[in-house]
């Protein structure tokens, strides 16, 4: 399966590179190809698996952990999808998401998250991940 998405991403990406040289090149508008480029990118990341749709992607659909011990290990865990490398943890900071009331102060239902940002050491891509720790921990 793994060998299988590899596959399908490489062929996603290479199809992409062209219809953007292609399709670029006739038009010769900056705009464009930034559309394009931004198309790319962002499919870029879905056959990649890093896109917002996949567990832990967004804020709403948060990795759920029961000790804040596990975060690190688990969203380093998984070698880099374009190049195998290994992730490390960028970033990781506690966000509170409090979506259902604008303005300022917190519902008592707001919920604490920790955003995760690894990065590859090989080549750099960076999976940002939402964790959220089931049984609630005193933060210090
Ligand atoms: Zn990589």
């Amino acid at each position: 399966m793994p060998a299988m998405s590899w596959v399908l991403g490489a062929a996603v990406l290479a199809a992409l590179g062209w219809i953007v040289a292609i399709v670029g090149g006739q038009l010769g508008r900056a705009d464009r190809r930034q559309q394009l480029a931004s198309a790319a990118a962002q499919l870029e990341a879905q056959a990649l698996g890093l896109d917002a749709t996949r567990p832990g992607g967004a804020p709403d659909r948060p990795i759920e952990v029961i000790s804040a011990s596990q975060i690190e290990p688990r969203a380093q865990r998984e070698p880099c999808p374009r190049c195998g490398g290994r992730f490390h943890v960028a970033t990781h900071e506690v966000q509170v998401i409090d979506d259902d009331r604008p303005g300022p102060g917190i519902d008592a239902d707001a919920k604490r998250l920790r955003h995760v940002v690894c990065r590859c050491g090989s080549c750099g891509v960076e999976r940002p991940t939402w964790f959220y720790i089931r049984v609630p921990t005193p933060l210090a």
